[in-house]
């Protein structure tokens, strides 16, 4: 089973001391990398090119933007910075942490693209600490230290959106609290899979989990959101979790996944995964389009609505006395009119009596390989629980998995484990 890599993401004024913190940590534990970036600004000194930075000219930084190269990028005092996105997925793929050092408006653009990366904020305590440590490193003229400043306490606005505060006033404490952060964030479920001592504990539950070792799965994940106006909409109380428990686990049985996911409660699957944000069902089917094209499996684990106004009104709808009513039309039948070219696994909730037969039913409209039924009306199951239960059936006609009650997490192995046994059995005919 495999474990995710971290990334742990420092930033915090010039001058914090937040390039000595993530070097240390970087030494003190392996499987650690320290991300180098790239940078128009011209080398200093002794640095190194491929150890300090990659330094790029003008051009060739913004060629590396438009072929989306960069998991974030911004210009910080005149020049341009960037984190090669491709090294830092690869690195927590293979299961090592990476450390960025990077400014604070390139932490927060971390931060959306990858939900799940530990942001941590240095700052060197009181201004008038800062402001020596500026004018004691001599390389800056009195001007630029003011400027650093002034650009310090911009940044110090954005600290609401971090993980953690470290205030380095002692280096050693700092460091210390570095490692606290570190150890804490290790032993986060999300990035373990599933423990390799908890597996013997439900014998054959899990059986099948290594079919997916190198495969492409693409997993859809949340609610769609249909405006109503700029500021309405209709949807429904899909939180995301299931979606994203699944994205976890066939991450922990080896694939590549990637989430395409609505706007839901829970989008912050393990670093490798990758995200693709949509809204309406339009969004969620252009996406999954692309995204299927080179897929192993297609996972349709999004509730995706129904029903979408038949016009969305311009700006905010005006609140007037009285009924109004909203005309809406159906939606495609997303995964239908998909054809995906690799098998898929569709999701049926039901209530009542006979649920059985509606979730073949509608296993066999949309052409899926199989389907898990999960009941509404069990308690603590179902939307915006943390727990479910179900049975997936297969269009094969083999015997149903009956998957027990537990938590999201513990259904998603499930449903990976029995996918790859019947995988497995559907090539091996
Ligand atoms: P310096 O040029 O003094 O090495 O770094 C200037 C600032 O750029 C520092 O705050 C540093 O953290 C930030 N920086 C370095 N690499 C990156 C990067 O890849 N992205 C962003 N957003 N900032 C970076």
């Amino acid at each position: 089973m495999f474990s995710s890599g971290m990334l742990f993401v420092l930033a915090g004024p010039s001058g914090a001391g937040k390039t000595t913190l993530a070097h240390h940590l970087a030494a003190k534990y392996e499987d650690t990398n320290f991300s180098v970036s790239t940078t128009t600004r011209p080398s200093r000194g002794e640095e190194v090119h491929g150890k300090d930075y990659f330094f790029v000219d003008d051009d060739e930084f913004t060629r590396r933007i438009e072929n989306s190269c960069f998991l974030e990028w911004a210009h910080v005092h005149g020049n341009r910075y960037g984190t090669e996105s491709s090294w830092v997925r690869e690195q927590m793929a293979l299961g090592k942490s990476v450390i960025l050092d990077i400014d604070v408006q390139g932490a927060v653009l971390v931060k959306e693209a990858m939900p799940s990366a530990v942001l941590i904020f240095v700052l060197p305590a009181g201004s008038d600490v800062l402001r020596d440590r500026l004018e004691q490193r001599n390389t800056d003229s009195d001007k630029t230290v003011e400027k650093r400043m002034k650009a310090a306490a911009g940044e110090i606005s954005f600290m609401g959106v971090f993980d953690y505060y470290i205030c380095n006033e002692l280096l050693e404490d700092a460091k210390s609290e570095l490692e606290i952060v570190f150890l804490a964030e290790r032993m986060r479920l999300r990035n373990i899979g599933w423990p390799l001592e908890a597996l013997d504990y439900h014998s054959g539950y899990m059986n099948g989990l290594n079919y997916w070792q190198g495969k492409k799965v693409v997993v859809s994940s949340g609610p769609t959101r249909e405006m109503i106006d700029e500021v309405r909409f209709i949807s429904n109380r899909s939180s995301g979790l299931m979606g994203v428990s699944l994205a976890e686990a066939f991450l922990a049985a080896g694939a590549r996944v990637v989430l395409v996911s609505g706007p839901a409660f829970h989008m912050d699957p393990p670093g490798p995964v990758r995200i693709v944000k949509v809204g309406n069902t339009t969004d969620m089917m252009e996406s999954l389009k692309k995204e299927i094209v080179n897929a192993d499996f297609l996972v349709m684990a999004a509730a995706i609505a129904d029903y979408t106004p038949v016009s969305i009104a311009p700006a905010k709808m005006e609140r007037v006395e009285g009924e109004i009513s909203i005309l809406l039309e159906p939606t495609p039948d997303v995964t239908a009119s998909l054809s995906a070219p690799c098998p898929v696994l569709s999701f049926a909730l039901e209530y009542g009596k006979n649920a059985v037969e509606r979730a073949r039913g509608k296993m066999e409209r949309k052409g899926s390989t199989a389907v898990f039924l999960n009941m509404g009306d069990v308690q603590g199951a179902g939307m915006e629980t943390a727990c479910n239960s179900g049975t997936l059936l297969f269009a094969s006609g083999v015997k149903n998995v009956e998957i027990p009650f537990g938590s999201k997490k513990f259904i998603a192995f499930g449903i990976a484990a029995a996918l790859g046994r019947e995988m497995r059995n559907l090539e091996n005919g």
